[in-house]
């Protein structure tokens, strides 16, 4: 067991990771013990239930169509699996059709109230299941190895949390579609691969690929554009780890590119963050939907 630790940043996690001499997963694992005065067993049976509710809500969601109280959610993953079922994968393979019905799935059950996993955000809550369970089922991932990815994604969001913030009031989608995208990559590679510098590429090459980008929800409520930004996120996390997998290294470091994240987000109006006073928010589609709902 590690002494209680803290860590601000990805090069100090990693300095003290080759310090203990354990693995990321491994050293995170005991860093939670540690911190909330667990034992490691208690913190990876809390993590097995944030586990088995992505899993129920990659199951509920597809079991129906599920439709929101603006209906500006109208049961897209029960589209995709029954076009899926009825007529196959359309555009790729199976596994990618997957990835975005179960990415659906989640994301719809938090537009309908469902009880889902923050992860790091409500809003951006698909991401990680979506990609990581889906590739879990088609690698014939153990649970116990989930769990290990689920501590990696936790600790990255935790650096980003403390450079920035996961907040897309803050630092706009960026920060959130971006940080479950972090999390996401990085926890997907944990399963293949030791390697923290593989980890960390991943986690940076998904925040790069999503700088700058707005919050602008219409209406305010988190549907559009944030379920279906969910599944970009998914896929960006999966080539994310791929690319880092097959040897591709972050040239910027990821602690870097969190600190660009936040310094784009202080520029970022106002308006671009979650006020719904900007970008799709204020289209007059977006505008027309809104009166529609509010007038009942
Ligand atoms: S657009 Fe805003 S509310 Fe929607 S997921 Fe992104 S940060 Fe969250």
């Amino acid at each position: 067991m590690i002494k209680k630790v803290k860590f601000k940043t990805f090069k100090d996690l990693k300095a003290q990771v080759l310090r203990s001499g354990l693995t990321l997963p491994e050293f995170l694992k005991n860093y939670e013990a540690v911190n909330q005065g667990i034992t490691v067993e208690e913190a990876e049976k809390r993590m097995k239930l944030r586990l088995n509710v992505m899993k129920k809500n990659i199951e509920n969601g597809l079991k129906h169509p599920n439709v929101s109280r603006t209906g500006l959610t109208n049961g897209g993953a029960y589209k995709v699996k029954e076009f899926f079922e009825n007529k196959g994968a359309l555009l790729l393979s199976s596994e990618f059709t997957e990835v975005i019905m179960n990415t659906l799935a989640v994301s719809e059950t938090n537009a309908c109230m469902g009880r889902i996993v923050a992860a790091p955000t409500a809003g951006a809550c698909g991401v990680l299941p979506g990609a990581l369970l889906t590739i879990a089922k088609h690698k014939n991932i153990s649970v116990e190895r989930l769990v290990d990815a689920l501590f990696v994604s936790g600790g990255i969001g935790e650096v980003i949390g403390k450079i920035a913030s996961l907040s897309g009031a803050k630092h706009g989608c960026q920060a959130e579609i971006g940080s479950a995208t972090s999390m996401a990559a990085g926890a997907i590679v944990s399963i293949f691969s030791d390697d923290i510098d593989a980890i960390e590429s991943a986690a940076a090459f998904a925040m790069k690929n999503l700088l700058g980008l707005v919050c602008d929800p219409i209406g305010g409520y988190v549907e559009i554009p944030c379920i279906k930004r969910n599944v970009s996120g998914a896929f960006n996390a999966i080539s994310s780890a791929e690319m880092a997998l097959a040897g591709i290294r972050t040239v910027i470091p990821f602690d870097e590119v969190v600190l660009a994240m936040k310094r784009i987000g202080e520029k970022m109006s106002p308006t671009l963050k979650e006020t719904a006073e900007g970008g799709l928010a204020t289209t007059p589609t977006a505008k027309e939907l809104v009166k529609r709902i509010k007038s009942g």
